[in-house]
């Protein structure tokens, strides 16, 4: 079953995103230093007539990688090739994505750290001179060809900055991290997106959806798609705080926006592990999740409220966590 509050991308999602998705900077909400880098990045390379620095873009799912990859791309007025780590399975595969892009284009390369080895080395002179090194032929006669590529730039997106080899985020020239949404931001492209799909949305309810949103872009609008749903069937159509809030609590996201696996998560370290420290192997076990799926989707958002920490000896769940569901925490 499909996580309500998921900030990965679900089928029904790719259309509507597409309609949601900002195009140009000056729609992007928040991240404010990172847009006003990218800004002067992008006006300079546009005044000397030259390709983009490679970008990399680091954060959790849902913050609006992918969105800035092609705003890029359209402030920069070039076209935006697509693919991910785990598609580029052989260094072949990423030769003819390469050997393909047009001068100035964009490749974008969603979870860059899940390129294996040998497509990675393939992808150094590349970064660095615009390259292509094809060995020809076998054993002693064997000889490397350069080939030349069209100038590109390349725009890597991960959850991890630090399971990036050294020599991959060394050759990006802009390194950028985006960071949760505050509430107001996420007010503005809950509006927003309320105005696109033409629903009524009081800000009020705006607030109420923003607010249990996880910081996520992504997260807050599949709330808003949701309560509409709730709002049109049972409702006057319109989105206000007391709609909002019916809507949420039928399809259970509590007021922290938490919803059933994170409440399963925190139980079971409270109330199996005394609230840690506890491995992370052992937590995914007892949820039935995956560990990296743990530790990328939903541990930071409850380190980033202060329910969790991670500490040398395991998870631990905070006292602000016992708080939020008004059970004691032991040898208080
Ligand atoms: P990521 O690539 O980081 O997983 P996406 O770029 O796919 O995230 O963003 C998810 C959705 O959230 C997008 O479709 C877009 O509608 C919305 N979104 C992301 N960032 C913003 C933003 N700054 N302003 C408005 N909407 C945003």
């Amino acid at each position: 079953e499909e996580r309500i509050i998921s900030s990965h991308m679900a089928m029904e999602d790719e259309t509507v995103e597409f309609s949601l998705r900002p195009r140009f900077l000056r729609e992007y909400i928040g991240q404010s230093r990172v847009k006003e880098n990218l800004e002067v990045y992008i006006e300079a390379a546009k005044q000397r007539n030259e390709s983009l620095d490679h970008v990399l873009l680091y954060g959790p799912p849902g913050l609006g990688k992918t969105t800035l990859s092609h705003i890029i791309a359209n402030e920069m007025g070039v076209q935006v090739r697509t693919t991910s780590g785990p598609a580029i399975e052989r260094p072949g595969d990423l030769a003819a994505i390469l050997t393909n892009l047009q001068a100035g284009d964009l490749l974008f390369i969603d979870e860059i750290h899940r390129l294996n080895r040998s497509v990675e080395e393939v992808l150094y002179p590349a970064m660095e001179d615009f390259a292509l090194d094809i060995v020809i032929g076998k054993g002693p006669s064997a000889r490397s060809v350069r080939l030349d590529l069209a100038p590109f730039t390349l725009v890597g997106a991960t959850t991890r900055a630090g399971s990036l080899s050294s020599p991959l985020r060394d050759r990006f020239g802009v390194v950028s991290r985006l960071e949760y949404y505050s509430a107001d931001d996420l007010e503005l492209i809950v509006s927003r997106s309320a105005d696109l799909l033409g629903v009524r949305i009081q800000e009020d309810g705006a607030e109420e959806i923003a607010c249990r949103a996880r910081g996520t872009p992504r997260v807050a609008n599949r709330l808003l798609k949701r309560v509409r749903d709730f709002v049109e069937v049972t409702g006057d159509g319109v989105i206000t705080a007391d709609s909002a809030r019916s809507a949420l609590r039928r399809i259970q996201v509590d007021r922290l926006g938490l919803d059933e696996v994170d409440h399963k998560l925190l139980r079971s370290i409270m109330d199996l592990f005394r609230g840690g420290p506890v491995g992370l192997e052992t937590i995914a076990a007892t949820i039935g999740e995956e560990s990296h799926t743990v530790e990328d989707v939903y541990e930071p958002y409850l380190m980033q409220i202060g329910f969790l920490q991670r500490t040398s000896r395991g998870r631990v769940v905070t006292s602000r966590c016992y708080q939020h569901f008004g059970v004691e925490m032991p040898g208080t």
